[in-house]
Parts: structure tokens; C-alpha cells; sequence
């Protein structure tokens, strides 16, 4: 008898490939593990064995496989089965998931380029030798590809040698040549060990009383301490004694102080004080209860709570559940990035249960994560990561949380496969028959639909803040209005200066709103704020400038440009719109005391630049931010009094069908940066149209309106509202 596999190759091919195994293989090799195979002329890759059989190919010879690389599967059972369900639901090969499943330093083939190491402590006795050459070559030849490796060794078993090598550190893999995320280290002192006693300490404040400023800092400790059980950030100290860097890096120097520093966020934990989770207040237990029993009937809800209603909490006491019943829970956020709070407050609670999966990590730090997750680890109890943390080998999920369900970059557009990862969650659930709750402050049309109109999914609602802390005051600025009586100063109405000048007197934060697409090719009257609309489709038109024409890209429909607005008459056309980089100008000519900060694509492209300007903005350093759309995910800012959207118009119309959802959601998110404590926070959105619906609906908070409104447009050319 003759044994074969179905082997996975990590490219776009439409079939598997069979390849033959011994007799002695065949006992050993189980789906999911890994083999080195040859394909092609010369090409070797690492594939996934899908299947063993007895059937050989009919149209080509099977070939032998290179070796088997694992002695367990890596992936189990149900992966496979969510993979098939992704091949044919988004139509690409098993390959094109294999690729965008299992971290790359898993998947070695002939191409990958290896270079030399960082780690400069490599000890050549403790290489083998055919290491030691390859090390060797490395230090010849910046970097080689695997299958030059191949020709140095003189064989084609070469992959063992290769992982052996990457777990020493001796070798790098060309992608781990992306950016690679630092830690974000916080500096903190405590009182020297000697000076515990009350004796020592009482001599300590004697010698000091020679250096009062010394001692002032020292007092200032205790103050603090006695205050809080937490560790005493270095930040704090310096600001409530006014001490110096200087004095206080003397006392660190005498061995007064000593310094020590804690990783404030992701992948390790560092042990933090826990904290135990927060006891739910009486709506938040209702929602909670709610949520437990329609889970009884149904795996999926859908909750709808406010900004700042505390639906994190809610999640915190559902995955406490699930983690005591032993059960794995996957928490998904749209973007790990911009998660760092998030992550912490999940330590905080949970300690070292808390896995953080991220597109930014080292391929080798993504391994671990995969390692733990399909070893069932305790230290991998709680997932958080973005959309490609489905992937990972769960074998016992009990809980998916869907946060910002509405978020668009929950789908990947490019390159295959194109899945949106909270429909694939709520696949992956049923798979497991896990529980999976969706939430958002603004539930996308097609989940609330699912929710409320086919009952399809569990719901509740959360509608007040948590602690009554009000929504904020929405205030709608016609700046048409403005404009016709000469009150408008570049894009900042009489009354957003009003605002801001308020803002700033109380030393209050302020964040200006901008969305990024106001750079999109539609035209816009100056004068009366129209965009000339398709007749078919209820879409604006697009400008296109070679033609001179204005289009319709869904429709197609097509007509020429003319010079005044179709509307009013006026010939003041506008197709430029304006960016942040022109607000935050204009805001820096305006209020030249504040310090004005910006952040957009270009501001967060370096390194670590996006934590930066939260950080800078988090410590109050600056005073007014502009932002685009990154400023609405899920941040918690406590002094922001005041948020301005500079212009609604050009995103109620831009060129999609569904505009009008996604302004509402920003909108609606971006306002709910304001005024997160105690006090009222307040909005004021600028827009030549202050009737729009949609405005209207923003500044109720009508999201119930807004969505029956919505899939009426919707029923038009569909009965159903479309999902991507
Ligand atoms: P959301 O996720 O809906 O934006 P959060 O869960 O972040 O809201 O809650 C907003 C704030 O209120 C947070 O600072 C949170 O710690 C606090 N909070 C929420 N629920 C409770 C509770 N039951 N007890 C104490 N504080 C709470
Ligand atoms: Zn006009
Ligand atoms: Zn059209």
C-alpha cells in the first residue's frame, strides 16, 4: 500500500498538492503539522498537512516530502474547518488563509532571506557545526536566501537547521526587519531598604536638614505613599515638590531613593498591584443579565451602550465567567495600537493571563503567543488582539468579545483573504459553540438589523453614562450662515473661538475633529455648501478632472462639470478641500499661547509617534489637538472639555452609500471624547447644512432614527443590507 498526503503551500494555488510518504511516516504525520516539500524546479516550502490517504495523484507523480517539522499539529481540527469556511466564503485558496493565518517565521520556504542575528553573545562552541556554517557564511554575506543556505550545507534537509538556528538568536528572518514595538517604560522610585526603620529614617531627615530642598522631596514621598498603595512615578514626585531632575537623581545617587522601572503596557505583565474587577452598578448588571440569558438562546448579542457607559466592565465580568469555567476568551479591538489603556486595565484585573496578539510584534514574539494559545496556557487565557488574532489555534474558546463592532478595520481589504474578522468571529464562535458579544457605542446597520429587526442575535442597551455623567452639549454652527455675515475667521467660526478661548481659560483640553477625506474629489459650494448628487443612486458625485466631468462610481452615471453650483448659482466651486495640516495652522495663528498638537497618517507614519502624541496629550502638554478619524477609537481622555468638527459636509458626502452610517458613527464617537468626567462636556459641529438628518440624529443621539431612516435608503435597491 501506498501512503499520501494533501499538503497546504502557503501560495494562491486552487488545489492541494499530494506528496508521497513512507509507510513509517504515515503512523507519525497528523493534520496540522508541518512538512518541508519541494515544489516547482527547485523552490522548497514549508506546507500544512491537510489529509493522509491511500489514493495517488491520476496527472502527475507525487513527490517525496523533505521532512516532517513538527512532532504535534499546530493548528488543530477547527481551524481547518474555519479556514475551508473562509476559502469559500471570500472567495481564495486554502493557501491565501494558510498565509495570513500562521505567522510567517512558521512557514519558511526556499525565498525567505536570512541575515545575521542581533544578538551580538553568540557562542560559536555552542553551534553544531553546520550551524556554526551558515553563522559563518553571515558574517561574509549580509544575507542569504534559504535555498543558497541549501547549496552551502550541500543538502536540502536545511529548515531543522534553520529553526535551530532563529531560536538562538544567531540568525534574523528578513520580515522581522519591520518595525519592531518598544515597550513603554515608566520610571518610579521607593525609599532604599536601609531606611525602613523608624530609627533610620529619623536619622535620614536629620542629615537632611542640611539640604532642605532633599529633604522637601523626601516628605513629599511619604505624603504620597501614605495616600496610595501604588508604586510613585518619578513624574509625580518631581511635579508636587517641584523638585529638579537634578535633586532628585541625588538622592537616587546617595542610595536614598532608588529608581526602578515598570513596563506599563502590553505583552508582559510585570506584576502590577491587581485590582479586583469592579463591582457593576445597577444598569450595567441589568445589561449583564440580559446578556447572560439571551446567551442561553442565542451565541450572539449585540450590545448598544453609550461612550463611557462602562461596557468594558460589563466584558471584564463575562470573560471572569468564561476564564473560571476554563475556557479560553478572544477580545478583539479594531486596532491593537491604539489599545495600550485597554491592555493595561485587562492586566490590572487579570495579571498574567493576558495575551496581546499584534501585527506589530516580532514574528518570533507572535509565536509565542501562537504556542501558548494551542498549549492551552494559563498565561494565554484572555487574547486581546486585532483582526488577525482569529487565526490563532484556540481548542477550548468559551468568549469572543467584538469591541467596536462597527469598526471598518475589522475588514481586510487587501491581500486575500478579504474577511471581515467579526463575521469570521462570529463563525469561528459557532464552531464552538462560544458565546460572542459585539459591542459599540454606534452598532453597524447590518448588526443592529441582525439584532433588533431578526432577532437573529441577542440585544440590550445601555443609554446613560456611567456615574450620570451627562452626554455632552451638541451645538450645531451654520456656517453659511457665518460666512455671509463675515464671520469666519479661515475655518474657525465666531463661535468654536468662543469655545476654545473658554476651554482654555478653565486649562481645559480641546480636540478638533477633521476627517482626513475632506481630501476627496467632490465639489462643494462655498456659498450655499451643495455637492452635486447622482439622480440613481443617492451618492455624491465624484470630480474627475481629465474629463472635466462629474461621476457616479457606482452607477456610472456621468455628466459634464459646470462652472456655478447647480444649487445657487454661485461659480465659488470648491474641490479641495482642506486638511488637518491647514487647521492646525490656522489654530496656531489663533491662539498663539496654546501649544497645538496634530495627529494624522503623516504625524503617527515613525516610530512609535502615535503613542507620543497620546502621551504628550494624556500629560497635558498640549493643549488642542487636530485629528482625523484615529482620534475617535475608544480613547479615554479625562480633561477634554471641548471637541469642534470642523466641517461635517465632507463627510456626509462623501461618495459612499454608506456615508451617512459612518458620519453618524464618527461623530457620534468623536463626541464622546468630550467631557468623560464630572463635568459636561460640550461639542460644536460647523457644517453648511445644520437640517441634515443625520446632524439632527448626531445631536440627539437618535441612533433608533438614524438607523430606521437608513435602511429605508437602503431598501431601495435591496432588501437585505449588504455585509463587507
Ligand atoms: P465604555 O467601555 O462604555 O466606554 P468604560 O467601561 O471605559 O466605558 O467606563 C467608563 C469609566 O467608568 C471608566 O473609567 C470605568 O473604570 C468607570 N466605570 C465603569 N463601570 C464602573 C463600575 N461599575 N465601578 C467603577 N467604575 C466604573
Ligand atoms: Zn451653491
Ligand atoms: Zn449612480
Amino acid at each position: 500500500m501506498h501512503y499520501f498526503i494533501d499538503v497546504i503551500l502557503p501560495i494562491p494555488l486552487e488545489r492541494l498538492f499530494t506528496y508521497r510518504i513512507t509507510s513509517a511516516e504515515s503512523s507519525f504525520i497528523k493534520p496540522g503539522m508541518r512538512v518541508a516539500v519541494p515544489f516547482g524546479k527547485s523552490k522548497i516550502y514549508t506546507g500544512l498537512v491537510y489529509k493522509t490517504h491511500n489514493n495517488a495523484p491520476k496527472i502527475y507523480e507525487a513527490k517525496e516530502i523533505h521532512q516532517i517539522l513538527d512532532e504535534f499539529p499546530i493548528v488543530n481540527p477547527v481551524q481547518f474547518r474555519l479556514w475551508e469556511w473562509m476559502a469559500k466564503y471570500y472567495m481564495c485558496t486554502l493557501g491565501d488563509v494558510l498565509r495570513a493565518a500562521v505567522p510567517s517565521a512558521l512557514l519558511l520556504e526556499s525565498e525567505t532571506i536570512v541575515s545575521k542575528g542581533q544578538s551580538q553573545t553568540i557562542n560559536d562552541s555552542k553551534l553544531k557545526d553546520d550551524e556554526f556554517l551558515v553563522y559563518e557564511a553571515l558574517h561574509h554575506q549580509s544575507s542569504l536566501k534559504v535555498r543558497e543556505i541549501s547549496a552551502i550545507l550541500d543538502k536540502k534537509n536545511i529548515l531543522p537547521v534553520i529553526k535551530r538556528l532563529l531560536e538562538k538568536g544567531a540568525i534574523a528572518l528578513k520580515e522581522e526587519i519591520f518595525e519592531k514595538y518598544k515597550p513603554k517604560l515608566v520610571r518610579y522610585v521607593r525609599l532604599d531598604n536601609k531606611y525602613v526603620t523608624d530609627e533610620a529614617l529619623e536619622k535620614l531627615l536629620d542629615k537632611l536638614n542640611r539640604a532642605p530642598k532633599q529633604k522637601l522631596v523626601i516628605m513629599t514621598f511619604f505624603t504620597l505613599s501614605s495616600k496610595t498603595n501604588n508604586p510613585i512615578k518619578v513624574s509625580e514626585l518631581k511635579s508636587l515638590s517641584k523638585a529638579s531632575s537634578a535633586q532628585i537623581k541625588t538622592l537616587i545617587d546617595k542610595e536614598i531613593l532608588e529608581e526602578y522601572f515598570i513596563q506599563t503596557d502590553r505583552i508582559q505583565f510585570s506584576g502590577e498591584e491587581r485590582e479586583p474587577i469592579k463591582l457593576l452598578n445597577e444598569h450595567q448588571k441589568e445589561v449583564f443579565d440580559t446578556i447572560e440569558s439571551s446567551f442561553s438562546k442565542l451565541n450572539v448579542a449585540l450590545l448598544h451602550g453609550v461612550t463611557s457607559s462602562g461596557k468594558t466592565e460589563i466584558y471584564v465580568k463575562l470573560v471572569e465567567n468564561i476564564i473560571n469555567s476554563g475556557k479560553q476568551v478572544l477580545y478583539l479591538v479594531p486596532e491593537i495600537a491604539l489599545t495600550s489603556q485597554l491592555v493595561h486595565r485587562l492586566q490590572r484585573y487579570f495579571g498574567e493571563q493576558v495575551a496581546v496578539y499584534h501585527s506589530k510584534y516580532s514574528l518570533s514574539e507572535r509565536v509565542e503567543v501562537w504556542d501558548k494559545v494551542l498549549n492551552n496556557s494559563v498565561k494565554a487565557n484572555i487574547v486581546l488582539g486585532a483582526r488577525s488574532s482569529i487565526f490563532l489555534p484556540f481548542n477550548n474558546l468559551g468568549l469572543i468579545i467584538v469591541d467596536e463592532e462597527h469598526e471598518q478595520s475589522y475588514k481586510q481589504f487587501d491581500p486575500a483573504p478579504r474577511y471581515h474578522a467579526r463575521d469570521t468571529a462570529i463563525m469561528l464562535g459557532s464552531f464552538f459553540n462560544a458565546k460572542v458579544l459585539l459591542g459599540s457605542a454606534t452598532p453597524s446597520i447590518e448588526s443592529y438589523f441582525n439584532a433588533v429587526k431578526d432577532h437573529k442575535y441577542g440585544f440590550t442597551a445601555l443609554k446613560i453614562r456611567y456615574n450620570d455623567v451627562l452626554m455632552p452639549e451638541i451645538e450645531l454652527v451654520d456656517i453659511k450662515d457665518k460666512h455671509r455675515r463675515k464671520r469666519m475667521t479661515g475655518h474657525f467660526s465666531d463661535r468654536l473661538i468662543e469655545e476654545i478661548n473658554l476651554a482654555l481659560q478653565e486649562g481645559q483640553q480641546i480636540i478638533l475633529f477633521q476627517n482626513r477625506r475632506g481630501f476627496s474629489p467632490i465639489i462643494e459650494c462655498h456659498t450655499c455648501g451643495h455637492s452635486p448628487q447622482c439622480p440613481n443612486c443617492d451618492v455624491s458625485l465624484t470630480y474627475h478632472q481629465y474629463k472635466n466631468q462629474l461621476r457616479c462610481h457606482y452607477c456610472g452615471h456621468a455628466m459634464g462639470m459646470t462652472p456655478e453650483c447647480m444649487a445657487c448659482g454661485s461659480l465659488e466651486l470648491d474641490n479641495k478641500g482642506f486638511g488637518t495640516e491647514q487647521i492646525a495652522e490656522e489654530a496656531k495663528a489663533l491662539f498663539p499661547d496654546s501649544k497645538i498638537g496634530r495627529m494624522d497618517l503623516d504625524t503617527t507614519r515613525g516610530k512609535y509617534s502615535y503613542e507620543k502624541i497620546i502621551n504628550a496629550f494624556e500629560q497635558q502638554e498640549i493643549d488642542i489637538l487636530v485629528g482625523t478619524q484615529m482620534l475617535t477609537k475608544g480613547l479615554d481622555f479625562r480633561n477634554v472639555k471641548l471637541v469642534g468638527i470642523m466641517n461635517a459636509d465632507n463627510m456626509l458626502n462623501f461618495p459612499d452609500f454608506r456615508a451617512h452610517e459612518r458620519s453618524f458613527q464618527l461623530m457620534q464617537q468623536v463626541s464622546g471624547r468630550a467631557g468623560r468626567t464630572a463635568e459636561r462636556g460640550k461639542v460644536l459641529i460647523q457644517t453648511y447644512n445644520p437640517y441634515h438628518n443625520i446632524l439632527q440624529q448626531v445631536s440627539n443621539n437618535d441612533y433608533e432614527t438614524m438607523f430606521n431612516e437608513q435602511m429605508n435608503s437602503v431598501a431601495h435597491t435591496n432588501t437585505r443590507p449588504i455585509i463587507g
